[in-house]
């Protein structure tokens, strides 16, 4: 029996876990590193332990950390989720050792597939195809010189030991080889400790296609299908499908029969994936397998029906696989993008930073989102920057691409680069609608997926500058019609009241000249975050902001209780005297700049102490007017219009 799991990771597969276990009845217990204290996948589990670093050699990757706070939690076992120490079989005999369950494979499974090598050296003697190439001992230059001869260039060069895409070089020629294997040796050494290298056959733009199996404690194997994975950056993936499309049955057959021959050559037990490359001929070869949870398995459940994390649950107490192949369904089509805090203009670069903004819409039929992250929370630099995944499915791949597009649409996030814009694109070019997919999908359309970036247009600041105006704090009106107060637009003491704004988004400026009644507010989905309006404009999102000069010089601070002018100008009037108390939404003074008028006025209630200017004075933007006094607590903030 599992009572009682402790899930060794964060984020959205934490979270993930935690929805099944307690679906199950099993309670769940989470770590956290110091940096995580609040983050949301502590407060999702029935109980939290903490670990006591932020870097993961502290936390997340800590084995006697884990296995103390499992002991003192009355954990009895022990998900691991992806990364993290999912695949270290030193952790699988520790858990043992502890006498607790690892959801996950014997140990010995994971050190047969962990190096690439001795992988290769096995799946060749279960009959399982590779891909041409070289995996042997001898380490000389020669020896590889030798091997890329017979194979034919282009090679790839890959640390035996990798992953995440890590110590790979593409060879184009043979003289070409010698320092590719000196850089790739330094590369692996500094990642993983071991400088061992393998070469393949380089295959031109092939597919990468991979199978989900599953295998119980009695020695039954089935496989769940595949997924596509050819759409990567970086060698890594960015967009998972299930099926693959244009996949024939019998093709599937194969892969799947060839996946479970090399699942039973290593004795594997729960859930395991074989990936393949597949070229255009419809020959497939064997490139590795891992032994865990894939991020991507949510397409498989979609096309499937099942809920992974339950069968990893019940296989690890011991239960038999629930279905027999012929049993497992495949119904429609699925498709997952990873929504990562990247840049993909800086080649997908990692992005760390607040999530100012951060809006998940409510899935609809045919869609669902697994996340770890909620608006607020700082991304930290030392973890993987999945935000989250988005998934839909349907009847057909047209269905759920627009099912996911949807989804996807209505996800907002801001204050950090992401790859949301990226993810829209593609989603849309014709080549992805087609079906299009190898694994150099990105490169080849480079230039429609990462447009160079273009002026913004008028259309789009004026948008941004009545979104501003329109998302100023509602104001109480006076009820005489005559009253200049009873006006949005303020006083009209000279013609016809125009907004002022200034408005910057990154490097480029605007300022707009705007008469607020003019037009209706815009029905353009921006939204306000403080100081800050983000704008969903094409396929970006774009972060607005007031410009402030005064800020801009790095001197914004202002007392607590201190109301500012929003822009130089002349203070016409002064409504208020010290000692005055005020209601929210009295007029406190009146400024003049640029022909056009505001009215300053309190947004709590409070008592005026001080005033720092008199009618006819000059004031620079961004200095302090008055103060006042809050009667609640909260500093007040001016209201400008
Ligand atoms: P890692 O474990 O570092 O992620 P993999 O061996 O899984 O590396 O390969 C990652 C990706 O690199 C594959 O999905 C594929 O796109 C590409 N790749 C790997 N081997 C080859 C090869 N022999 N020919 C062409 N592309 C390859």
């Amino acid at each position: 029996m599992i009572q009682r799991l402790l899930i060794a990771n964060r984020g959205e597969i934490a979270c993930r876990i935690i929805r099944t276990a307690r679906a199950m009845g099993i309670a769940t217990v989470a770590v956290y590193s110091t940096v995580d204290r609040r983050a949301r996948h502590v407060q999702e589990a029935d109980m939290a332990m903490a670990l006591s670093g932020a870097r993961p050699s502290e936390s997340y990757l800590d084995m006697t950390q884990l296995l103390d706070a499992a002991r003192a939690s009355g954990a009895d076992a022990i998900h691991p989720g992806y990364g993290f120490l999912s695949e270290n079989p030193a952790f699988a005999r520790a858990v043992a050792e502890a006498g607790l369950t690892l959801i996950g494979p014997p140990a010995s499974a994971i050190e047969a597939m962990g190096d690439k090598a001795a992988a290769k050296a096995l799946m060749a003697q279960a009959g399982v195809p590779l891909v041409p190439g070289y995996h042997g001992t001898d380490q000389s230059p020669a020896a590889f010189a030798r091997a890329a001869e017979q194979i034919g260039f282009p090679i790839l060069l890959k640390a035996s030991a990798g992953g995440g895409g890590k110590g790979m070089k593409i060879v184009e020629r043979a003289d070409e080889l010698t320092a590719a294997i000196e850089s790739a040796r330094r590369e692996a050494l500094a990642a993983f400790g071991d400088d061992r290298l393998l070469l393949e056959k380089y295959l031109i733009r092939p597919r990468h296609v991979e199978i989900q199996i599953f295998a119980d404690h009695r020695g039954n194997c089935v496989f769940l299908h595949e997924r596509d994975c050819s759409i990567q950056r970086r060698h890594q993936k960015v967009l998972e499908e299930a099926p693959a499309p244009g996949l024939e049955p019998p093709l599937r057959q194969a892969m799947g029969q060839a996946a479970v021959r090399a699942a039973r050559a290593i004795g594997y037990v729960g859930a395991g994936t074989l990936e393949f490359l597949l070229d255009a001929r419809g020959d497939f070869y064997f490139m590795e397998m891992n032994t865990r949870l894939q991020v991507e398995h949510p397409v498989t459940e979609a096309i499937t029906g099942l809920d992974l994390v339950e069968w990893q649950l019940r296989i690890a107490r011991g239960e038999p696989l629930p279905l027999t192949q012929q049993q497992i369904p495949l119904q429609g089509h699925a498709i997952e993008v990873r929504l990562y805090a990247e840049d993909p203009d800086h080649d997908f670069l990692p992005a760390s930073g607040q999530l100012q903004l951060y809006r998940e819409p409510l899935p609809g039929p045919g869609q669902r989102i697994d996340s770890g992250v909620r608006e607020g929370d700082e991304i930290s630099p030392w973890y993987d920057p999945l935000l989250g995944k988005l998934i839909a499915w349907g009847n057909d791949r047209e269905q759920t691409r627009q099912r996911l597009l949807d989804l996807l649409r209505r996800t907002l996030v801001g204050g950090i680069h992401s790859n949301r814009g990226f993810l829209l694109r593609l989603l849309q070019h014709p080549a992805f609608t087609a079906g299009a997919l190898d694994t150099g999908f990105i490169a080849q359309h480079a230039a429609e997926l990462l447009p160079e970036p273009t002026p913004l247009p008028e259309e789009f600041w004026e948008q941004a500058g009545r979104h501003f105006l329109a998302t100023l704090p509602d104001e109480p009106r006076s009820d005489d019609p005559a009253s200049p107060w009873a006006r949005r637009s303020g006083l009209r003491l000279g013609g016809p009241a125009t907004a002022r704004l200034h408005l910057q988004c990154g490097d480029q400026q605007r300022r707009l000249y705007l008469d607020p009644e003019s037009e209706p507010a815009p029905s353009l989905g921006a939204v306000r975050r403080g100081e800050v309006l983000f704008v969903p404009w094409q396929h970006q999102i774009y972060s607005v902001r007031r410009h402030d000069p005064l800020a801009a010089a790095g001197s914004h601070a202002l007392p607590e209780g201190g109301l500012s002018a929003p822009m130089n100008g002349s203070v016409v009037r002064v409504l208020v005297q010290p000692g005055q108390q005020v209601e929210a939404g009295t007029a406190l003074m009146v400024l003049e700049a640029m022909k056009m008028e505001h009215s300053v006025r309190a947004d709590r209630s409070g008592t005026v102490r001080q005033l720092f200017f008199g009618e006819g004075d000059m004031v620079t933007e961004g200095s302090l007017l008055l103060e006042l006094e809050p009667a609640g607590g909260d500093s007040p903030a001016a209201i400008i219009e």
